[in-house]
């Protein structure tokens, strides 16, 4: 199908970007145009204009410091990918996104685009509710930031305003001892996931964890974190019976969807499953 009529801009500046968007109510944002434009062709949406990012300057750079990593709005899946630093600097962000979508999908969708299409299955959204991310926006009112825990509010449905454009995902600094693991499942290699789950963990002087944060993407109408399962882990060390506790903790704390790809029990069992494997595996990932 083809995609209904609209207008187009390519801004140069943020300012005139947000002025685009606040003088046309029917506009809106396109970056990498990898959800935008499918919604389009199969007219779940009609703008009345696309007010194209590709020229907005600044928003292209990853940054690493010790406030820890800041990705631009522009910043796009394969930029991440082969981006060294970030193999030590944010683990968890580099192993989720190299189960983000095919090669030509990764080569244009960007951050600012993954954020705001609030895809309940996607990756990103996931790691930066877990890591407990701030999210910089610009709008006719000025910038604003916004809590990743707050920002998402449910399927495809986020707090940004009309006029508002992402410009940056904020990722607190990640201790070089940290350990980790992400794992998600999904039918095919490059699909969206029906389920995933990030986690993370401290460890204090005698091998217990602490300040254990577990993610869940997939099985949820927005990303959110498994609170029930973090206090259960926080204070204990992280052995067979622990890891079977975790488990079942997370099955109870689960009410997932069912939907033409898998039945709530068969989604509940595998959220389970993957708590289970992302714990073994946070055993052998610490750091890079
Ligand atoms: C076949 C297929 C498989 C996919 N699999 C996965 C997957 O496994 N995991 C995954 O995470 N994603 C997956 N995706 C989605 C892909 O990662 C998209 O690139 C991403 O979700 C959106 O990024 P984009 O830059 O293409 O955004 P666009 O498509 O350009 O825009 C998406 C939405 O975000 C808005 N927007 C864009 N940039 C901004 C901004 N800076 N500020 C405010 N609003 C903005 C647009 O208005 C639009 O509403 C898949 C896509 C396809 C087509």
């Amino acid at each position: 199908m083809k995609p209904p009529r609209f207008e187009y801009s390519a801004p140069e500046t943020l300012d005139e970007a947000v002025a685009l968007l606040a003088g046309n109510p029917g506009a809106r944002p396109i970056a990498g145009g990898q959800s935008l434009i499918p919604i389009l062709a199969l007219r779940l949406a009609a703008p009345t204009l696309l007010v194209d990012l590709r020229q907005l300057p600044g928003l292209a750079a990853i940054t690493v410091d010790t406030a820890g990593v800041r990705l631009g709005a522009k910043v796009r899946w394969c930029d991440i990918e082969d981006d060294r630093r970030l193999t030590s600097a944010h683990p968890l962000l580099h192993a989720a996104v190299a189960h983000v979508a095919h090669y030509q999908i990764r080569n244009r969708g960007t951050v600012g685009g993954s954020l705001a299409h609030a895809d309940p299955a996607a990756e990103l959204p996931g790691i930066a509710v877990t890591c407990d991310a701030e999210i910089g926006i610009v709008g006719t009112t000025g910038q604003r930031t916004l809590r990743a825990a707050e920002f998402f509010t449910g399927p495809l449905t986020t707090e940004l305003r009309p006029d508002e454009i992402i410009t940056e995902l904020r990722l607190p600094c990640w201790p070089a001892a940290r350990r980790w693991g992400f794992e998600e499942f999904a039918l095919r290699q490059g699909d969206f996931a029906l389920a995933g789950i990030a986690l993370f963990y401290d460890e204090d002087a005698q091998g217990r964890a602490c300040n254990p944060h577990i993610g869940m993407i997939g099985a949820c109408g927005r990303p959110h974190r498994l609170e029930a399962v973090e206090a259960l882990l926080d204070g204990r060390t992280i052995d067979d019976q622990t890891i079977a506790a975790a488990t079942r903790a997370a099955a109870a704390a689960v009410d997932p969807p069912a939907d033409l790809h898998a039945d709530a029990k068969y989604r509940r069992a595998l959220v389970a499953t993957l708590v289970e494997r992302a714990l073994r595996a946070a055993a052998h990932n610490r750091g890079a």
